[in-house]
């Protein structure tokens, strides 16, 4: 550490000798900060790559880690607060502070010299000696290697280019999506034409429509009032224009400025100039380098295997449909705006509960007890209640031992919604597992969720779905604290496969759906009594409901985006003729009109990263539940088979390959059949 570091201690944000001094952090700490502790890796930079001595891990990789570890701590601790106590102060720092870390990290993307000192260090005769240490370096130099490092110079300004392109095109896409989506209003003079529609999605409706000085009532596109209006609008026609608005957003058919027809195609074509210049046959199997899957032919494969699964499941779904909404719903051609309405009816007269009636089963205190039971049962680990510096005063710390006593990490639990504080539910590193000299730092992890407090002296109440969401990020947040890699980039979470970091938080959310942990995990806020087993069978039943359906709509996705990213030739085929031939493979929906839903609005691959990666959701899914499944086959809560998947999996993070800790754990490659089985669509 430098000396301008050293002498600032005063400062919260760079003192790194324990957990981090939350309630100490004022908006004027950022910026001295992070500008010391930027300038504190540049300094490293140039001292570890204009070396004269050869590269090895202690006189390179390490100092830099270091470097970077700290600045890393500093700015998780400021975007922490950003998201969870924002204020105005902070984020105007926080905004200031971001573009310097952004364009710093491309810098060192592109640095030559450390390219070629990583380059050095992988050649030199100690590295074949190395273990968890080089998969970091192959990691990194793979990383540099897809941002073009190797290209001769006149290539590597056309890759520049193309990557610039690329990012604009990406940002105007997404703009687009979002500026048609905005300029959308269906205004309704007459509330008979919302029968239906439930009572607070007409009062933001109404208010919507006052806030355009008119009457009556503004129906939008944005997911609040656009699902509940599809699902539940008694008038088919209101149903149909919605739909049709929101099916052709972004298209030919609607504003000329917000197309996005030029720029699908443009962005393929980025893509695939891209990839040629790396060497690859498609930008698919670019994108795949860094993933768990090989090859986009073993992806295919995959998603085609699925299908054939759970296509008759979906045919069987569609089939039920149609009765119903014929002999129920006097609906004799159910179209595609339809869909919606008639399945939340149909929902509805088969299992029907209310979310409220569960809650009264899942108290905070309950529902944590029963989770910590699970883990420690089957991890050997025990979790007791801590205390740390914190930013609020529901934040609660917790630490986590092993048999003998040792610390192994400790996590933060902030549970509850509040004003400033982002919504969702993520997990976050505070800290990471490494070693500093003789010294191991251990991990310290977020846990962030936004459920309801507790109201008059009663405790929170959870609803299933949140306790699912609690044990999914918790499993995130086992996959952190239980690593036992030392090496920086490849412990916890860090290196793991993009494809395969949902292994452990979907893995976890089993334990949700299984009896005798919820009979244990539930207890009536009034009577103490357990969850009524009937109860839990009819939201079992509820949760496979039109999974097939389900299942092939996620393939329509993900197999237009393989292929579009692998082998669709623009020479002979158009965008929508591949549209066209993968809904006549795998969609059993009908389809009244020519909807863009796939292609104009589709922002994951043309705007977010998913591109030749929507697949990862339903492989995933296949990880977690194959691997669940051996908890099945050997009991749910075995410490035995718990111990191997934290020895295989959890423990190994980024260290050797997402299916190398797969098989070591499940004894083979993955299967399909637990999932196919976990969601009903499998006959057993
Ligand atoms: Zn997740």
């Amino acid at each position: 550490m430098s000396a301008t570091i050293a002498r600032t201690s005063d400062n919260p944000l760079l003192d790194f000798s324990g957990l981090p001094r939350f309630p100490e952090i004022e908006p004027g700490h950022v910026t001295p900060a992070i500008d010391a502790l930027i300038a504190d890796v540049r300094e490293t930079i140039e001292r570890v790559a204009g070396a004269a001595d050869a590269p090895s891990w202690d006189n390179f990789v390490q100092p830099l880690s270091d470097a970077l570890d700290r600045l890393d701590r500093a700015w998780g601790q400021v975007s922490h607060l950003n998201a969870v106590v924002n204020t105005p102060a902070l984020r105007e720092t926080y905004n200031a502070n971001l573009p310097k870390i952004t364009a710093f990290h491309t810098d060192i993307a592109h640095d030559k010299r450390l390219f070629s000192r990583y380059r050095d260090l992988a050649a030199s005769p100690a590295f074949a000696a190395y273990g968890a240490q080089r998969k970091l370096v192959e990691n990194t130099l793979s990383d540099f290697r897809l941002s073009g490092a190797e290209l001769p110079d006149d290539k590597k300004a056309r890759f520049k280019a193309i990557e610039e392109e690329l990012a604009r095109s990406s940002a105007r896409f997404e703009d687009n999506v979002l500026d048609a989506t905005n300029a959308y209003g269906l205004f309704v003079a007459d509330e008979g034409s919302l029968a239906g529609v439930p009572d607070d999605v007409l009062t933001a409706a109404k208010l919507a429509a006052e806030s355009d000085g008119k009457p009556g009532w503004k129906l939008t596109l944005h997911m609040p009032c656009y699902l509940p209006v599809t699902q539940y609008a008694d008038n088919r026609g209101i149903r149909e224009t919605l739909y049709r608005a929101y099916a052709t957003r972004a298209s030919e058919f609607g504003n000329p400025e917000w197309d996005n027809t030029a720029l699908i195609e443009r962005i393929l074509e980025l893509r695939r100039e891209a990839a040629a210049l790396l060497g690859y046959a498609s930008y698919a199997e670019v994108s795949l380098v860094p993933k768990m899957a090989g090859t986009p032919a073993e992806v295919l494969g995959f998603l085609r295997e699925l299908g054939a699964k759970a296509k008759p499941y979906a045919e069987r779904d569609m089939a039920e449909l149609e009765q119903y909404a014929r002999t129920e719903l006097g609906l004799t051609d159910l179209a595609a705006w339809d869909l919606a309405y008639v399945s939340e009816k149909l929902r509805q007269s088969r299992y029907s509960y209310s979310d409220q009636e569960v809650k009264q089963y899942f108290p905070e205190d309950i529902v944590l007890a029963g989770m910590f039971r699970v883990v420690q049962t089957i991890f050997g680990v025990a979790i007791r209640a801590s205390t740390a510096p914190a930013w609020h005063a529901t934040v609660r710390f917790f630490d986590v031992m092993d048999r003998e006593g040792g610390l192994v990490g400790q996590f933060y639990l902030d549970l509850y919604a509040r004003p400033a504080k982002r919504g969702g539910a993520w997990m976050d590193d505070a800290i990471k597992r490494r070693r500093i000299g003789e010294r191991v730092q251990h991990p310290v992890a977020h846990l962030t969720c936004n459920f309801s407090a507790p109201v008059s002296g009663k405790p929170a109440l959870f609803t299933h779905d949140e306790v699912t969401t609690l044990f999914h990020e918790f499993g995130h947040g086992l996959h952190l604290l239980l690593t036992r890699v030392d090496v920086p980039g490849v412990s916890g979470l860090e290196g793991v496969e993009w494809d395969a970091v949902e292994l452990p938080s979907q893995f976890m959310e089993n334990f949700c759906w299984e009896w005798d942990v919820v009979k244990h995990m539930s207890a009536h806020v009034e009577s103490g009594e357990p969850l009524p087993r009937v109860l839990f069978d009819r939201m079992l039943a509820a949760k496979n409901f039109q999974s097939g359906m389900q299942t092939v709509r996620q393939l329509e996705f993900a197999l237009f985006d393989m292929h579009l990213h692998h082998d669709f030739d623009p020479s002979s085929q158009s965008v929508l003729d591949l549209v066209e031939s993968i809904r006549r493979e795998i969609s059993v929906v009908p389809r009244q009109f020519d909807d863009r839903g796939l292609t104009h609005a589709f922002s994951h691959i043309f705007a977010g990263g998913y591109a030749a990666g929507y697949y990862s959701y339903q492989w995933a899914e296949v990880l977690s539940a194959d691997a669940y499944s051996l908890f099945e086959e050997q009991g749910v809560l075995s410490p035995v088979v718990g111990s191997r998947f934290r020895d295989e999996v959890l423990g190994r993070g980024g260290s050797r390959p997402a299916l190398d800790s797969f098989i070591a754990f499940r004894g083979r490659a993955p299967q399909i059949d637990a999932l196919l089985r976990h969601n009903g669509m499998l006959a057993s």
